[in-house]
């Protein structure tokens, strides 16, 4: 049994908590709720746990996030039945997606018991709902079968090299690579509809493992896609030379395997795909340093503890918690989301070099917190 680190409140590093206003008026949602620049409400990236078996230094420094940091405690959290009724809310605005995430998502206890909550939902469209998990791996050999029998129909496994002594470096808790290869070959055997591999790559850390990647998962049916490192929170000391544009990776990968580009049917899909040109394989990048996607960000996110997100970088966090454990009702928190967000104007991926040169000021949150 590996050791579970548990990670900080976070309470020093968190941004500040502002109140979710009611509106005096309350009115019906109708599945189109746009923020101030036109962005539909779409995708929700629900966090589980505040707690990680892994130190990724990109994510949770093992420096800062040390085993003498605070954590929620278990009645802090949104339980399952507050996930799914909040979902539900969420739902009648429009949202078709929601992605399980955390920290490690596969260390709440009972995770399956709330896939099985959410897989039945449905969208105002009465198509099943959207339902994907992202994790670390290390417990997916076990859990894979339950999550699959709880409904989950896809997931993404995060696996930042296939060489052991890379891989464990990027973790930095001596995980060994072997049990997240398995634990894929798992999510394949059991049948997920789509197996993705996520690969955050830092430039002259962990780009020599790009090729060895797509060697590995070519003819496996699991796509990869290739991360550009980004400057969340507040932990990581990112810096830019660190980032290796996703136009040098798709290069790379073109001098030995040629590609040939996906077009895209979502307007707010982030990877840029691309096609092995001998049919062996598909590959994914995520330029969400180089590119911005702002214009088309759909997405909210919710924290382990109900707080709303508008924004990966988002400074200021909105209590939902104490609406849903007071005495309101659907449509009161439906109201308050509403009014959260159309008062969205969240770009900060289009004001990055601003922030970085320090001409606005702006504080951030760490990725741990309110997932990726
Ligand atoms: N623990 C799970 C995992 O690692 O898949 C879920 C949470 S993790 C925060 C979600 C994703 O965010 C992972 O794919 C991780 O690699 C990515 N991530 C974390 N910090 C990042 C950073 N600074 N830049 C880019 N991606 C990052
Ligand atoms: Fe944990 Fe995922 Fe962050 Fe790595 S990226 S430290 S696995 S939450
Ligand atoms: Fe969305 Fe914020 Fe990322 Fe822009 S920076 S794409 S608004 S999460």
């Amino acid at each position: 049994m590996k050791k579970i680190i548990p990670i900080a409140s976070l309470e020093a590093l968190h941004s500040e908590t502002a109140t979710a206003e009611v509106p005096l008026q309350l009115v019906h949602p109708n599945g189109f709720l746009k923020d101030t620049r036109g962005r539909l409400l779409h995708d929700l990236r629900i966090s589980v746990t505040d707690r990680c078996n892994f130190r990724c230094p990109y994510c949770m420094p093992k420096e800062i996030f040390t085993s003498d940091y605070n954590y929620l405690g278990q009645k802090e959290l949104l339980s399952f039945e507050e996930i799914t009724r909040v979902s539900k809310i969420f739902i009648s605005h429009g949202v078709e997606k929601i992605r399980l995430t955390g920290g490690e998502p596969l260390l709440r206890k009972g995770i399956e018991d709330l896939v099985a909550m959410l897989s039945p939902l449905q969208t105002l469209q009465q198509q099943p709902i959207d339902l994907t998990l992202t994790t670390n791996g290390s417990l997916l050999k076990k859990k894979a079968q339950g999550l699959k029998d709880a409904g989950l129909k896809r997931i993404t496994v995060s696996l930042d090299g296939i060489n052991d002594a890379t891989f464990r470096k990027m973790n930095d808790v001596d995980f060994p690579v072997k049990d997240v290869l398995e634990s894929i070959e798992a999510a394949v055997a059991v049948g997920f509809a789509s197996v993705k591999v996520n690969m955050v790559v830092k430039n002259g850390v962990n780009d020599h493992e790009i090729l060895p990647m797509v060697k590995h998962f070519k003819n496996t049916g699991v796509i990869v896609r290739f991360i550009e490192y980004m400057d969340v929170g507040n932990t990581n000391g990112w810096q830019m030379q660190e980032v290796l544009p996703s136009k040098s990776v798709i290069e790379r990968i073109q001098a030995v395997y040629p590609l040939t580009p996906v077009i895209s049917q979502y307007p707010s899909e982030v990877a840029q795909r691309w096609k092995l040109v001998d049919g062996t394989g598909e590959i994914g990048v995520i330029s969400s340093v180089t590119e911005t996607f702002c214009h088309n960000c759909s997405r909210a996110r919710l924290s382990m503890e109900g707080k709303l997100f508008l924004c990966l970088f988002a400074t200021k966090g909105y209590d939902l918690r104490a609406l849903l454990r007071s005495q309101s009702d659907d449509l009161v928190l439906a109201n308050a989301i509403a009014n959260i967000w159309q008062s969205r104007d969240d770009q900060y991926s289009e004001l990055r070099t601003q922030i970085q040169q320090g001409v606005i000021f702006h504080p951030k949150v760490e990725m741990s917190y309110i997932g990726g």
